[in-house]
């Protein structure tokens, strides 16, 4: 085992590059490893990952509930168990009573065996994950919008050298600090501009490079793009030449923005017109001298139910400004999760199968079942999305078993003691995982996985550039790969092992060829030119024999978009608000986020005492004023309630904060979840829910 192995940090989107020295989980200690996106930069959450390797909570054996407790077992029983209750549920419900939620932390060999998992071992049509809670909508709008959706169709390192960039929803100072150092020459240029109804540490960061807060009302995000869109248009600032020859539908998208002048934008969005003149003025301007201009979006605008519509509205915005396609300039979305980009092209969407192609469509399907070994007509159709998967657990004509892979649910769905009911339901829950989580607590099976520095394997960064995670560590015994315990679940439910591999390298290889001639196609990268250090971004396409290999594909769009006739297409967006407006009863708007010491549902970053002491406990923003007609003073615990539930948390009063908004971290666990009280309607389109705009109000304890 190598002493120094260079890897990629466990937790977001932004794959930090590091090197984890020592060889065993007691003495491994990480650096951070010079690489483009992180420049040798870790945030306190990388900076502590290896406290996980060796972390007294792990998980070492199987456990499985009897008499309503956990108890360890074997993996033989604990494998026994599952196959017996996936065949005596589907017995009774056919092959959809048993369902699969996974999620984009599985590295690209595991996301990709899992939907092979669901639709071939268990047949299926039950699969989604995570990330359709993460960025769908941005994913949905990319794809209509360009014809392909790569969250940044270009490297992250090029945002270095523009001198304006607009973050429009995205809070990079606390979710991927090392993201903000590729942000200094537009935030010393004064053209840093953020869009967030809180006055973030990056909304702060812009202001004091004397730059832009777009401090807008929650869920107004759609009328603010439109409305710059307009400001653009009136200004004389849209990009003629280019929305001619490079995009088509402008026509069509013009009356929907035509509406949004200036006063009325202000009035709907709180955002003072010269701000929203500035902003837009800044973007065009650096666009025309060529010192660049992007739009990046995150998720406060892509989280509504009006997500994808939304992100389609700051899209329209970036091509009037003529910014997508271009070299220096762009439009792109800010993935969240570890692999967030990699698991939503393997095929653990439920509308998804490898290669980011639609299920639906008969020559996708018929390739990946020829790369399966399968008849095409046995590949199960389209499947429920996450929410609405989880929605029907236990209910009559829904799933009644769940295998839960990488996520978190109880903490991280809309809902949640909705959904907690739901689990409840179930005949059986299983869970992998190798920490106990909220959603492992209640499972009937516990599987206990590897994690991130045990293990081989790939994931796909924020940039489409693909990546090698390495083993740094040994394994405790007790555990095992997901990768085996579904090929021996497989084997127990009738398949031939060797259509389920369990070895990284040659899951990847199979990979390749499901994926070949896909949109994200992978066909053309290899282990062994990750190995020697080539920076490959998909689509990468093999090449002949014979023929050099392809370099992979950086920046994508330049000369024309995926659309068949190489057109971006500007899409007709209306406003309608978030699902749930304020009123008497309810009348402050709660909106969710991050931390910059926690991750996601908190499962990992809530048992580091460095980062719990760094966070505090779960509390809820609020501006004095507010707090003081509620009745509540700061350092006061409260209760946010909503119409579905209520969360516990501390008052922390923040003169900075809009007085008609709230906001609560969402890691926390029990009575401090932020999602007992989120609205689970969906976005039409991408079936995304409503994390960031819920009624809400404010109770003393
Ligand atoms: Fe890890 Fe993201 Fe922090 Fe980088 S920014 S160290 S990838 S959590």
């Amino acid at each position: 085992m190598n002493a120094a192995t260079p890897t990629h940090c466990p937790y977001c989107g932004l794959q930090c590059a590091m090197t984890v020295h020592g060889d065993s989980a007691a003495d491994a200690a990480v650096a951070g490893r010079d690489f483009p996106t992180n420049r040798g930069g870790l945030c306190h959450k990388g900076w502590t990952s290896a406290e996980l390797l060796r972390h007294p909570d792990r998980l070492t054996a199987p456990l499985v509930r009897a008499r309503g407790r956990l108890h360890p077992t074997t993996w033989e029983r604990a494998l026994d168990r599952v196959a017996d209750g996936v065949r005596a549920t589907q017995r009774v419900g056919g092959p959809d009573a048993v369902a699969v939620f996974g999620g984009g932390a599985l590295t690209n060999e595991k996301a990709y065996m899992l939907g092979k998992f669901a639709r071939v071992a268990l047949g299926t049509a039950n699969i989604d994950y995570n990330g359709r809670f993460c960025m769908s909508s941005a994913a949905a709008a990319g794809s209509r919008a360009f014809g392909l959706d790569r969250g940044l169709p270009f490297p992250l390192a090029d945002l270095g050298a523009a001198r304006a960039i607009m973050l429009f929803g995205a809070n990079v100072a606390e979710t991927m600090p090392p993201l903000l150092g590729h942000l200094t020459t537009a935030a010393d240029a004064a053209g840093l501009i953020v869009v967030d109804p809180r006055r973030t540490p990056t909304a702060a960061r812009a202001e004091d490079g004397g730059g832009i807060h777009l401090q807008l009302s929650p869920g107004t995000d759609l009328p603010l793009a439109l409305g710059l869109m307009h400001l653009a248009v009136i200004d004389g600032l849209a990009d003629i030449e280019y929305i001619h020859a490079r995009t088509t539908g402008f026509d069509a998208a013009w009356p929907a923005a035509a509406q949004w002048w200036p006063g009325h934008t202000e009035r709907v969005t709180g955002v003072p017109e010269s701000r929203m003149r500035r902003a837009v003025h800044i973007l065009a301007r650096s666009r025309r001298t060529h010192t660049g201009a992007y739009i990046l979006t995150g998720r406060g605008a892509e989280q509504h139910t009006t997500g994808t519509d939304t992100v389609s509205a700051v899209i329209d915005l970036a091509l009037t400004l003529g910014l997508p396609g271009r070299q220096g300039s762009g439009y792109g979305t800010l993935t969240g999760q570890g692999n967030g980009q990699g698991g939503r092209e393997h095929g653990q969407k439920a509308d998804q199968l490898p290669g980011y192609r639609q299920i639906t469509d008969p020559a996708a399907r018929a390739h990946v079942a020829a790369v399966w070994g399968i008849a095409p007509q046995a590949l199960p159709g389209p499947g429920r999305s996450a929410y609405a998967l989880l929605d029907a657990l236990g209910a009559d004509g829904g799933p009644r078993a769940l295998l839960v892979h990488g996520a978190n649910p109880v903490v991280s769905a809309p809902h949640a003691a909705h959904i907690e009911d739901r689990l409840r339901a179930l005949d059986m829950l299983v869970v992998g995982d190798f920490l106990l989580s909220e959603t492992a607590a209640m499972a009937d099976v516990v599987l206990p996985v590897l994690q991130w520095a045990e293990e081989e394997g790939t994931t796909t960064s924020i940039e489409g550039r693909v990546l090698r995670r390495r083993r740094a560590v040994n394994p405790p015994a007790g555990v095992r790969s997901e990768l085996r315990l579904w090929s021996d679940l497989a084997v127990r439910l009738g398949q031939p092992a060797e259509r389920f591999p369990t070895d990284p390298g040659q899951v990847f290889e199979e990979l390749r060829r499901a994926s070949a001639g896909g949109a994200a196609d992978y066909s053309g990268i290899s282990y062994r030119r990750l190995e020697a250090g080539e920076a490959l971004y998909w689509p990468c396409p093999a090449t002949a024999e014979d023929a050099p290999d392809h370099p992979g594909t950086p920046r994508l769009f330049l000369d024309r978009f995926a659309a068949a006739d190489g057109r971006a297409r500007f899409v007709a967006v209306e406003h309608r608000g978030p699902a749930e407006p304020t009123d008497p009863e309810y009348p402050l708007t709660a909106t969710t986020g991050r931390l910059a010491a926690h991750y996601q549902s908190g499962t990992q970053t809530r048992r580091i005492p460095e980062l719990v002491a760094a966070a505090g406990d779960v509390f809820v923003q609020v501006h004095p004023d507010t707090a003081a007609r509620f009745g509540l003073r700061d350092g006061q615990t409260a209760h946010v309630l909503s119409r579905r539930g209520r969360m516990t948390a501390q008052v922390r009063c923040d003169v900075t904060m809009r007085p008609d908004t709230v906001f609560v971290p969402f890691h926390y666990p029990g009575p401090g979840r932020a999602n007992l009280m989120t609205n689970p309607q969906l976005d039409p389109t991408s079936a995304m829910p409503e994390f960031k705009a819920c009624a809400v109000r404010l109770e003393a304890v």
